[in-house]
């Protein structure tokens, strides 16, 4: 056959699935047609903490007892609100959240950046964390904004590492608070949004998570490293994994370097849930440095955490697709791994959650 008869019959069978072919990628949805069993997990299998949840100093008492009836059918005990503030906010926040019902929220307080760079910002930052603790703070979160947006007053980032925030950390060691730290993205928001980036959707319906100028995702995590060496008695607890849980091995090595380093399973669960092997292998020798946590307050996706950490079930969908356009595995924790991830490490590490709600 000649090369542009050839050439012509190719064209007309294109034509023929463009129809089919006009679908944008974020649209494309197939249903699987893998036939298994499911074992949809309303409740968890144990009383949970969240300590990763983010809600307003102004949520009203009938919306928290809402959040209440909600927690009660998922099987969650704790909330921690990350987003407390500090100062009067930080008040305000703690007498919402702990007046009716105090045993089901922790509130964490957030630094104040402002003046950082300063000569009395580092002793100042940690007097108000003393007293956001003694308003009844359980905690201290730092957003992403540091190491990323946070600039001194000339105008310079501040690095996550800078010698500036020892004394507050010092304090938190004190008090004996951990601090739970969110810094940098997922690295792929660093990399060419082009057809081999992981989170192209993402980056595509979410433009601005787009990270094109410095610092760089190593840079970030360089700082970090460096902050946590040099505050070993504090106990951190890393957002997100760290960012690491699609390299566990890399993980288990900060880890092992760092023993009051823990890291929090907020809104990586798809990472967990393709990795049915080496998954639980990573958590049942981790079990005491991995918390739950959830990020967004949605309560029809918490049971995916639940379904995804206690059964073994396979192939089964996931509740964001722009995380994660695979599905995910079940990893079939034991009883004892589960407890852990789910309670123990937070009552151990968050003071002042009542024991007596898991027994
Ligand atoms: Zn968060």
């Amino acid at each position: 056959m000649p090369v542009t008869r050839a050439l012509a019959i190719a064209g007309s069978l294109l034509c023929a699935g463009a129809v089919a072919q006009e679908l944008r990628v974020e649209d494309w949805d197939p249903r699987s047609t893998l036939v298994v069993e499911e074992h949809p997990v309303p409740r968890a299998k144990f009383p949970a903490v969240d300590v990763h949840s983010h809600h307003g100093r102004s949520t009203s008492p009938e919306r928290l007892d809402q959040i209440v009836a909600e927690m009660d059918a998922l099987n969650l005990a704790v909330l921690v609100n990350l987003s407390g503030g500090h100062g009067d906010r930080l008040r305000d926040t703690v007498r919402a959240f702990r007046s009716k019902h105090a045993k089901r929220f922790a509130v964490f307080a957030n630094p104040d950046f402002s003046g950082i760079g300063s000569p009395g910002w580092p002793q100042r930052a940690a007097w108000q964390l003393e007293a956001d603790v003694r308003a009844g703070a359980q905690g201290l979160k730092i957003f992403k904004n540091f190491g990323m947006s946070v600039r001194d007053q000339a105008g310079r980032r501040v690095p996550v590492d800078d010698p500036a925030m020892d004394p507050l950390f010092q304090t938190c060691a004190r008090l004996n608070i951990p601090v739970l730290i969110h810094v940098a993205d997922p690295a792929e928001f660093w990399a060419e949004h082009d057809r081999r980036n992981e989170r192209w959707l993402e980056l595509k319906l979410r433009p601005r998570r787009k990270r094109t100028a410095p610092p760089s995702f190593q840079e970030l995590i360089e700082e970090r490293d460096r902050m946590l060496a040099r505050h070993p008695d504090v106990n951190f607890i890393l957002a997100h994994m760290g960012w690491h849980g699609h390299d566990l091995k890399h993980l288990g090595k900060l880890l092992d370097a760092h023993p009051k380093v823990h890291v929090d399973l907020a809104a990586v669960l798809y990472e967990l849930g393709r990795i049915p092997f080496s998954g639980p292998e990573f958590l049942n020798r981790y079990k005491d440095r991995v918390l739950f946590g959830k990020d967004s307050y949605a309560p029809s996706e918490f049971p995916y955490y639940w379904r995804v950490l206690e059964t073994r079930d396979e192939y089964f969908e996931y509740y964001r697709r722009y995380h994660a356009h695979w599905r995910m595995y079940g990893l079939g924790l034991p009883d004892e791994t589960l407890r852990h991830i789910y309670w123990k490490n937070a009552v151990r590490l968050i003071p002042g959650i009542d024991a007596s709600l898991f027994e």
